[in-house]
């Protein structure tokens, strides 16, 4: 057995009941071979893969508040902190029912590979909790936050672990969360990002995963030779990253004609009003069944089925494996050109093997959705200057890095024989630079 396999099989055995982390040590190192072939020998004796599969640490506490009804309720917080080599710990924090450790941890081993893309100096961690936030009033989600933080605040800091959002986590849980660190701590450093802009958030933090999932799906076709605008594309999700995905779609001169949520999807075959899903989504926090009040030519429909409409590109915004194999034959025999994925696996390990043996430009979200956590790090960036730039100059860096992000991955993917395989590409130029500093910095 080779040694990809054997750490393979090695997770399984010392993890078990984590089926989603085992499906992402499985996807980074089975596109890792080349390299690890490569340099077996000295990964061998560096226990290399062993030590990067497992988390530096990871921490688990009772998350105590109390409802509007004076019920005391327990959630369960998790942090993740994966690995440090090349900086502090940055990654988001899930709010979701679905959350647990293996969910937190398939997160975190993701996001080392995906921080080091960025060329940015951050390491890879992941948080959150089985927390709701859907139907709780602003004091039950101040009470939630306060308690969170209470307890994580010994964990984190500007130079330790920077959270930020994600599912579930948006400006106000963020806000919350940096009130009650700051009083517990009495320091005011950047500890978080995805902050208000009157204190310390960053311009563009807000688009920055929608819009940097545009600029690389951009730059992707056009390295192939094809042309965004002009593109129907369907979305699915409707959160922070469909929104701002549809929004930089149509600057580009695409048409989105789907969104989705837990619930159902719409269909707007004039293209999806941004501004309408903005008013229900980020000021009534509704259900997507709204939007063909606002637009009644659109279509409601229950269950699943964005993948099911004829598109050039789609864009799987909401969660992982949303995209199953059965919706990847729909869309190559519809004649999509092109998947990128702005949330974290949203595609399935059969679904993207067959996207890819069927000629579909795939952008994985390690590289595709790496904006997000881009900005963030330039928010820590201007914390640490005691500065703010303009939306321009964040805009800029950011389209700069999500450019630079495609071309690293695909030069990464011709290196290694590989032409086009992005996947390929985006796991081995995420995974050298780690490797190269846990190496140089000894063993721990
Ligand atoms: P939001 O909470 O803003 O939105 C999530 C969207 O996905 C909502 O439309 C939600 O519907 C839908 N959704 C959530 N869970 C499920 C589910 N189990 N089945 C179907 N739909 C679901 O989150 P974000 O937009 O921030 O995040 C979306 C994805 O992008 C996640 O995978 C996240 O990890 C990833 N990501 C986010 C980044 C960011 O900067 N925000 C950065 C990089 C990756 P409903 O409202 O019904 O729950």
């Amino acid at each position: 057995m080779g040694y990809v396999d054997e750490v393979i099989e090695l997770v399984i055995k010392k993890n078990p009941a984590e089926p989603e982390f085992h499906q992402a040590v499985k996807e980074v190192l089975e596109s890792l071979r080349p390299v690890v072939d490569a340099n077996e020998e000295k990964f061998r004796r560096e226990a290399l893969l062993e030590r990067i599969v497992e988390p530096d640490r990871q921490i688990k506490f009772r998350v105590p508040w109390v409802d509007d009804k004076g019920q005391v309720q327990v959630n369960t917080g998790y942090r993740v902190q994966f690995n440090n080599s090349i900086g502090p710990y940055k990654g988001g924090l899930r709010l979701h029912p679905s959350v647990n450790l293996g969910i937190i941890k398939f997160l975190g081993f993701e996001q080392i590979f995906k921080n080091s893309l960025t060329g940015l100096p951050i390491g890879g961690g992941k948080g959150g909790s089985d927390f709701d936030p859907k139907g709780k009033s602003d004091r039950e989600v101040l009470a939630f936050c306060t308690s969170f933080i209470t307890e994580l605040y010994k964990y984190i800091g500007a130079d330790v672990d920077v959270p930020a959002g994600d599912i579930g986590t948006g400006a106000r849980e963020i806000g919350y969360m940096f009130g009650q660190f700051k009083k517990i701590k009495g320091t005011y450093e950047g500890v978080l990002t995805g902050k208000g802009l009157t204190y310390g958030g960053s311009l563009v933090r807000t688009e920055a995963t929608g819009y940097g999932l545009l600029y690389l799906t951009e730059e992707m076709l056009k390295c192939n030779g094809l042309d965004i605008a002009g593109k129907t594309v369907v979305v699915s999700g409707s959160g922070n990253v469909a929104i701002y995905a549809i929004q930089k779609a149509h600057q580009l001169g695409a048409k989105v004609v789907t969104a989705s949520d837990s619930n159902g999807w719409v269909y707007d075959a004039d293209g999806i009003d941004v501004e309408t899903l903005k008013e229900i989504k980020e000021v009534k926090r509704a259900r997507l069944t709204e939007y063909v009040k606002y637009r009644p030519k659109a279509e409601y429909h229950e269950g699943r089925g964005v993948w099911n409409v004829k598109c050039d590109i789609a864009l799987p915004c909401a969660t992982q494996n949303e995209l199953l194999l059965e919706d990847a034959k729909v869309l190559v025999e519809n004649g999509c050109i092109a998947v990128a994925e702005g949330a974290n696996m949203p595609t399935t390990l059969d679904a993207t093997e067959y996207l890819l043996a069927n000629g579909v430009l795939f952008a994985p979200g390690k590289a595709a959705n790496a904006g997000g956590v881009a900005t963030s790090a330039l928010e820590m960036s201007q914390n640490s200057e005691r500065l703010s730039w303009t939306f321009e100059e964040v805009d800029a860096k950011l389209k700069q890095i999500m450019v630079n992000i495609f071309h690293n991955m695909s030069n990464a993917a011709e290196r290694y024989n590989a032409k086009g395989n992005y996947v390929v590409g985006a796991n081995i130029a995420g995974f050298e630079k780690v490797a190269t500093a846990m190496i140089a910095q000894g063993i721990w």
